[in-house]
């Protein structure tokens, strides 16, 4: 049985017993439809996840770069890997985004608009899908690269984004460790910028798929750097010099998810073949070592004594 097979036949299982059932006992059966593509893409988030622990685990095991006497810190991270994987991303970049770049087309189809894609723009793209896919990576990281420079910049953003930053036993895990509000702006971000550039539907959950493997990879607890290639592809060491514990509590380089190419245009790219520790000084413990709710309380206490203060009082980022 193919790959390809295999996942639909446990995304129909999955379907047919767990999710009709909640649909029609709630009433809402316009969705049916729907319910089957976005029980695959669940499926396929547990599938990546998979693929990372496979990765990742072995090369954390392989050259750590820290070892700790327990691993309690860091389970707090694995249920935030799968609550955003498996569930919420799966139903905002595909059902929402599917709904929402349905209803806007045919608002401005009606009006006699056709909305540019980029294969319509950029004529020689037409024909090449993998050039297609790879300029959406590119455009969509570009937007991170500012959307996480600006959290580093406004204090009730930094208020937010100080939890993913407080962890001081960073893993593979990591990556998903963020404030549901900072995670809600993040996904209007990329939403927004997926309609502009008129992702097709399934595209876009594959390619947040694929961008979050490099992020998780990025994260892991590993001694390792892309030698010569450290300018094409985000590494394990370029990551963890943004994570890195400094006396000041500013983090104001290598803002890039997957592409150090931002940093390099913007001047906050550094190099320097350094493994610090992680953790944020200034962030209360509850943010490093609390469990879930603890974490998102303490993010939202923070955030809402931001609001009262000066909003842009820690600079634009730029590397010192
Ligand atoms: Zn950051
Ligand atoms: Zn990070």
């Amino acid at each position: 049985m193919s790959l390809d097979r295999f996942f639909s036949n446990i995304a129909g299982y999955m379907d047919h017993y767990l999710v009709l059932p909640v649909l029609y006992h709630f009433h809402w059966m316009a969705w049916d439809d729907l319910a089957f593509d976005w029980c695959l893409i669940c499926v396929y988030g547990l599938f990546a996840v998979f693929v990372t622990y496979a990765v990742c685990l072995p090369l954390e095991a392989w050259k750590p770069v820290e070892k700790w006497p327990d691993q309690k810190a860091v389970l707090v991270d694995v249920f935030y890997t799968f609550l955003n994987r498996v569930g919420v991303v799966p139903i905002v970049t595909f059902v929402l985004f599917y709904q929402v770049q349905t209803w806007t087309t045919g608002f401005v189809v009606e009006r006699g608009f056709i909305p540019p894609t980029l294969d319509s723009l950029i004529p020689g793209l037409l024909g090449h899908p993998l050039l297609t896919f790879l300029l959406y990576a590119l455009i969509l990281d570009f937007a991170d690269y500012w959307r996480h420079r600006l959290s580093h910049s406004f204090r009730w953003w930094y208020a937010l984004h100080s939890l993913h930053h407080a962890q001081r036993q960073m893993s593979f895990w990591s990556d998903d460790r963020n404030h549901l509000i900072d995670d809600t702006i993040s996904f209007l971000w990329f939403f927004i910028i997926g309609l502009i550039i008129g992702i097709p539907p399934l595209q876009f959950p594959l390619l947040l798929m694929g961008l979050k493997f490099i992020e998780s990879l990025s994260h892991a607890n590993i001694r390792l750097s892309f030698g010569p290639l450290e300018w094409l592809t985000v590494s394990p060491r370029f990551h963890r010099f943004h994570h890195g514990l400094r006396a000041a509590g500013r983090n104001s380089c290598n803002y890039a998810s997957v592409f150090p190419v931002w940093d390099i245009i913007f001047r906050t790219a550094d190099f320097r073949d350094e493994y610090l520790p992680t953790g944020d000084a200034h962030a209360p413990e509850a943010l490093a070592t609390g469990n879930y709710v603890q974490q998102q309380v303490t993010g939202l206490k923070l955030f809402w004594r931001a609001l009262g203060k000066s909003w842009i009082s820690l600079g634009m980022g730029r590397a010192a």
